[in-house]
């Protein structure tokens, strides 16, 4: 038998992380790295943050998981907070961001349903979006790679160009329900909607009555420098799909949505085991006493914009290599000239310092966002080594 006993599906690395401290990554052979890759937007409070441990390690001794079939003040009360913190009045809990983005399209659908709009299913949404790895949400990406293997796609959707409004608008037919779109697209390479395109899209639903769903997933929960992003563009969705840093490492997730997008999820509609237990729960909770925070999130621009500024000075210096920064908040793309998982690789291989690659041949720069200015040097000082001795390297 030649398959690993882990389902061969992701292309591993070298580095075996065991122990996470604060900012940092411990691997089994006891290297250490710093970690602006925070598992990919998720440790948001970075590793071993007592306020996240603590409620963790307090719910399990209380209660872990209850059915949905009880009632759960736990959840009610999360639920709440989220509901004030943004512009939704009810919640779903997932157990992950392909769930909440599931939960997002059904209730989209369910909303046409229920006004007695059956033929209003078709999602529009953008080239290079990412929404998980279940097969709605894959039918709902236009990248073939993902695909692969894998047809049928599920139907009713239909993808167009990201930031291009009148291709959006052309798009629209009588089997629409809505768009769907990431304010900033993660695994696209931090490619940034403009005003003009999410407002536009915002006012096309309002004119036909259709769905505007965000895909917060990786954007949300103050990677972005406001506790989501779409508070930046002065429009509110209508339904929107939130996970990765709202459970800081805690596999949670959530769809959250006004009352009137939430018209056709009754009882029976919808659910999930696991979804929202009282485990989860605690994790949120604890997240949630420390990010919306007004000053916590104007730190986190405050600190994006330091990052921001010293890697467009520093990327003067290596003009074969780098294209340009672009981001908010810690929510950064690097791009390069160069195709970038080689670089990526070479950062952590030989300095230590963890990133992660993304489309349109950007370097995600996606620190804890309680990272301090000791972080920044370190980051700058490895990124600077990293790429002196890749051009010596590339140059020979
Ligand atoms: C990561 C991600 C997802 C999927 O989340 P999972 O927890 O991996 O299912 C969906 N949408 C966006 C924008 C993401 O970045």
């Amino acid at each position: 038998m030649s398959i690993t006993p882990l389902m061969p599906v992701y292309p591993r690395c070298g580095v075996r992380p065991v122990r996470g401290e604060h900012c940092h990554l411990i691997s089994e052979d006891g290297r250490r790295f710093l970690d602006f890759a925070s598992g990919i937007a998720v440790n948001a409070l970075g590793h071993s943050h007592p306020g996240l441990v603590g409620a963790i390690q307090k719910q399990a001794e209380t209660l872990m998981h209850v059915s949905n079939l009880y009632g759960s003040p736990q959840g009610e009360a999360v639920a709440k907070r989220l509901v004030d913190l943004t512009f939704a009045d009810t919640v779903f809990f997932t157990n992950s961001g392909a769930e909440a983005v599931e939960c997002a399209m059904k209730t989209a659908r369910a909303y046409h349903q229920s006004v007695g709009n059956d033929q209003k299913y078709e999602l529009i949404t953008f080239n290079q979006a990412f929404h998980g790895r279940t097969m709605a949400t894959i039918s709902a990406s236009s990248q073939e790679k993902m695909h692969k293997g894998f047809l049928p796609l599920l139907p009713g959707f239909k993808y167009v160009e990201f930031n291009d409004l009148e291709a959006a608008k052309a798009a629209i037919g009588p089997n629409t329900a809505g768009f769907m779109v990431e304010p900033i697209q993660g695994e696209g390479g931090i490619r940034i909607a403009t005003d003009e395109f999410l407002q536009g899209l915002r006012a096309l639903c309002d004119e036909h009555d259709l769905m505007l769903i965000l895909d917060e997933v990786q954007s949300g929960v103050g990677r972005a420098g406001t506790f989501f992003a779409y508070e930046q563009y002065g429009i509110e969705p209508d339904i929107m799909a939130t996970a990765k840093g709202i459970g800081g490492g805690f596999p949670v997730g959530a769809c959250l949505a006004t009352e009137k997008a939430a018209r056709g999820m009754v009882a029976g509609t919808h659910g999930s085991t696991y979804g929202g237990n009282p485990f989860a729960m605690a994790a949120i909770g604890a997240i949630l006493d420390v990010i919306p925070d007004e000053a916590f999130l104007a730190d986190v621009r405050a600190k994006g914009e330091r990052i921001k500024a010293r890697l467009e000075q520093f990327i003067g210096n290596y003009p074969d290599l780098f294209e340009l920064v672009r981001g908010r908040g810690l929510f950064i793309g690097l791009k390069m000239k160069v195709e970038p998982r080689a670089f990526v690789a070479h950062m952590r291989d030989n300095h230590g310092l963890l990133t992660v690659s993304a489309g349109d041949n950007v370097v995600r720069v996606l620190p804890p966002l309680v990272i301090d200015d000791s972080h920044i040097d370190e980051f700058m000082e490895k990124l600077s080594a990293a790429a002196a001795d890749y051009k010596i390297e590339a140059s020979v």
